[in-house]
């Protein structure tokens, strides 16, 4: 980026990067990419899949995989880098591009702003983002205005019981058979609370406690991901795995309240609508209606949305990323696509970086227009 004149500053929120590009009076736009990848063993099978190993948070070996395709948003946004200095009199203003780290534990963005991402370089006027979409195939690029992405809260309940020998339950509280309960039981929130119309999610993605078969633990840790649009869902899903994961515990006559953690939240992520519109009809005015068009929301959750809670007019594009032989196969076949996050997770990389980039030239250009291009 500096070879090409962009004024880069590393380190910024520890590992992220802000290249800025002054062309004239007009105004600032910031384009945003993902650095960080997953702790995934990559099981694609092709041949350049990710072998790169490493040791988590806690300690344990894994694998580490860009199963989210943050790897395809870095080429684009390097691409769009190179496309932009290359035709500055396409366009006027500033472009400040952003790498920023730890977007999957949503601590990035804020660790960037926290920097003075938003004070030591030029305001963004608005922030774009693109990220590849497991559910659309290449060559789309999907936009829709107000909430795309959810709210999300990682919870950790830790259920305590009387641990004892496994032949002798009788002296004991089993904390094992009260999280099994207690899992069932949050499974009735969202079917038996929440309206059918209000989306939401509970999942316990882990459950850890014990260590042998004749042992009865003394605890059992729930690992829980919610997800909500709204903040009265959010409210009444949190209240309501509280009050669950304590009644459960006292039904079974544990010796202590469960301990229910909350991690860092990530807020849903709302498109602006004025700005959606602006760069959705471009994309249409550019690509035609079969390669532009409204995608779906999603409840996956991203820390893009602290430039929206900084002020700053947000959007995120998506870009279909599924072969599109595979994408009808799949739909003829009904079986379910892989993921993003999943270990199969195979980008069509050549046009979906090739649509991220346009999609991206596309959308600066509208919103910093050049003299001659009006
Ligand atoms: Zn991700
Ligand atoms: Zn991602």
């Amino acid at each position: 980026m500096r070879q090409l004149g962009y004024e880069v500053t590393t380190g910024v929120g520890r590992t992220g990067v802000v290249g800025v590009l002054k062309n004239g009076a007009g105004p600032t736009v910031l384009l945003r990419t993902e650095l960080d990848a997953l702790p995934v063993t990559e099981n694609t099978g092709l041949p350049f899949a990710s072998t790169v190993r490493t040791k988590d948070d806690a300690g344990n070996e894994v694998g580490v995989m860009h199963a989210c395709g943050h790897d395809i948003h870095m080429a684009a946004w390097m691409g769009t880098a190179r496309i932009m200095a290359a035709n500055r009199g396409t366009w006027r203003g500033t472009l400040v591009l952003i790498g920023q780290p730890a977007e999957e534990i949503v601590s990035g963005a804020k660790a960037m702003i926290a920097d003075g991402l938003l004070t030591r370089f030029p305001r963004p006027d608005f922030a774009l983002a693109v990220h590849d979409d497991a559910r659309l195939p290449s060559g789309i690029v999907g936009y829709h205005p107000g909430p795309v992405l959810a709210n999300a809260d990682a919870i950790t309940i830790t259920i305590f019981g009387r641990g004892g020998h496994g032949a002798r339950p009788d002296a004991t509280v089993d904390p094992i058979v009260i999280a099994a309960r207690t899992v069932l039981a949050l499974q009735t929130i969202v079917s038996r609370e929440m309206s059918p119309f209000d989306p939401a999610v509970i999942t316990v993605g882990s459950i850890h406690g014990g260590t042998k078969n004749n042992i009865i633990p003394d605890d059992v840790k729930l690992l829980l991901t919610v997800r909500s649009f709204t903040t009265p869902v959010r409210q009444h899903l949190l209240r309501s795995i509280e009050r669950i994961a304590k009644a459960e515990a006292t039904a079974a006559g544990a010796p202590r309240e469960p301990k229910i953690e909350y991690g860092p939240p990530a807020t849903a992520l709302v498109n602006d609508s004025a700005l959606t519109k602006r760069v959705g009809a471009a994309l249409v005015r550019e690509l035609g209606p079969a390669r532009a068009k409204d995608a779906p929301q999603e409840m996956a959750s991203e820390d893009f949305s602290e430039f929206q809670l900084a002020g700053i007019p947000t959007l995120m594009l998506r870009v279909g990323a599924v072969e599109p032989a595979k994408f009808d196969a799949a739909m003829k076949s009904g079986t379910p696509l892989p993921s993003l996050h999943s270990s199969q997770f195979w980008p069509d990389r050549e046009p979906t970086i090739k649509t991220a980039m346009t999609a991206e030239v596309i959308a600066l250009r509208e919103l910093m227009p050049s003299q001659q291009a009006r």
